[in-house]
């Protein structure tokens, strides 16, 4: 059976009741990055309640992240808050000299809104000058989706950054680590980092080692989720070079190739470059794709990441993509994504999660990607799920993750077949 292609098509809105996480959870992945950070969510009980159960504790470690938590009684002075808030912060840095940058996360409990993060943070900056940055942003579960914490971080971050006019490509958004080292070796070998000068990554691994911006600086997306970090970027006068998203052979092919054209660098030594890791990617997906082509996969929106993985799925692996939900659609940022050939795929912006929900059981799709909170009950009727948040907890960039990546989708469908037999 061939599957429709993921197409040019009209996206519809809807606009009710949504089911997703709110951005605290981007402190999972940010805080194993940046090292040497240090994440204090100003918050409530719950905050607390999901950093600690989504992020764990770690036993022998520091930790890298902890709540303080604002209760009813602060609401009655915004000056104690603020004053506690400083205590906390003095307190924290004495106990921590590992720390070289400090967020303040910003929450939606009532009492926490009321309190000037941004003026918290410069303020305590004043005070710990030398010491330590101290940035804020929110984490707040007002925003769409999850993924919007990592954006409103890295925003501040952009606007931090100091001033260069050098030449450099810069990529955008938080990698693993084992995926940064491949993009590093492939933009060294294909002649890009040459070509660009040098290539620097958005965040670093350490965060005081904050990379300079200016007019000289031309990006590229790793993340899909990163809009208000692209508009800071382009507001610090960089460019974004547009492309596709470095997920399966196609997209990371893609995604290099807009350096390389950007840049001009050589296409002998780019070819080389890629020829071997994309052979790897292609033989590692086919044991895969026997598995998924033909089955029918369904978007609920979640991670933003909705978009590329559909277009994978659809044109890498061979599934029918019956709808794609997205939290949010920044037509320039997805534009590749969207400018395939024509088919049936539904694009359907925002939500209402019970209109959705029965499309969905109508539909019943071998696979359905959603949130924790709808997984649960949604396979107690029958249906196989995958759960989004995992796709970006995972190391599922560049060409050696390709086969890795098609496994998460293969692995839900497996279980369910053995469990049938
Ligand atoms: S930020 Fe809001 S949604 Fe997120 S855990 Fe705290 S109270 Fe809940």
């Amino acid at each position: 059976m061939n599957a429709p292609a993921l197409c040019d098509i009209p996206v519809t809105i809807e606009n009710g009741q949504r089911e997703v996480f709110c951005g605290l959870t981007g402190i999972v992945w940010l805080h194993r990055k940046m090292q040497d950070a240090f994440f204090l969510v100003v918050g409530s009980r719950t905050c607390a309640h999901l950093l600690q159960s989504a992020a764990g504790v770690m036993i022998f470690s520091e930790p890298r992240f902890a709540t303080a938590i604002m209760e009813e009684k602060d609401l009655a002075g915004l000056a104690d808050a603020n004053e506690e808030l400083d205590r906390i912060v003095h307190r924290l840095l004495e106990r921590r000299p590992d720390i070289s940058t400090l967020f303040l996360v910003g929450s939606c409990p009532s009492e926490v809104i009321k309190l000037d993060l941004a003026k918290a943070a410069q303020r305590l900056g004043v005070a710990h000058q030398g010491r330590v940055r101290v940035l804020s942003y929110s984490g707040s579960g007002i925003e769409t989706t999850f993924t919007e914490g990592e954006d409103t971080c890295l925003e501040a971050m952009v606007e931090a950054a100091p001033y260069t006019d050098a030449k450099q490509l810069m990529i955008v958004g938080t990698l693993a680590d084992v995926v940064e080292d491949q993009f590093i070796r492939l933009f060294d070998q294909s002649g890009i980092t040459e070509a660009a000068e040098s290539v620097t990554f958005f965040p670093p691994r350490r965060a005081k080692d904050l990379p300079a911006i200016g007019p000289n600086t031309q990006f590229l997306l790793a993340q899909p989720f990163l809009n208000a970090t692209r508009r800071a970027l382009i507001g610090r006068k960089a460019q974004h070079i547009v492309a596709k998203f470095p997920l399966g052979v196609e997209g990371t092919s893609h995604w290099f190739r807009a350096a390389k054209d950007h840049y001009n660098a050589p296409d002998d030594a780019f070819d080389q470059a890629l020829e071997a890791p994309k052979a790897r990617a292609t033989q590692a997906l086919q044991h895969y794709k026997s598995q998924l082509n033909g089955k029918t996969v369904w978007f609920m929106p979640d991670s933003q990441l909705e978009l590329p993985l559909a277009r994978f799925l659809n044109e890498e692996c061979g599934m029918s993509v019956l709808e794609i939900g997205v939290p949010y659609l920044d037509k320039q940022t997805m534009a590749p994504e969207l400018s395939g050939a024509s088919g049936q795929d539904n694009v359907v912006e925002g939500q209402d999660v019970d209109l959705q929900l029965e499309r969905l059981r109508k539909a019943r799709p071998d696979l359905t990607v959603c949130g924790l909170g709808l997984a649960n009950p949604l396979e107690g009727e029958g249906l196989t799920t995958k759960w989004a948040i995992e796709l970006v907890f995972s190391p599922i960039q560049g060409f050696e993750q390709a086969g890795d990546l098609a496994e998460l989708f293969a692995r839900p469908l497996n279980r369910k077949q053995r469990l049938a037999v």
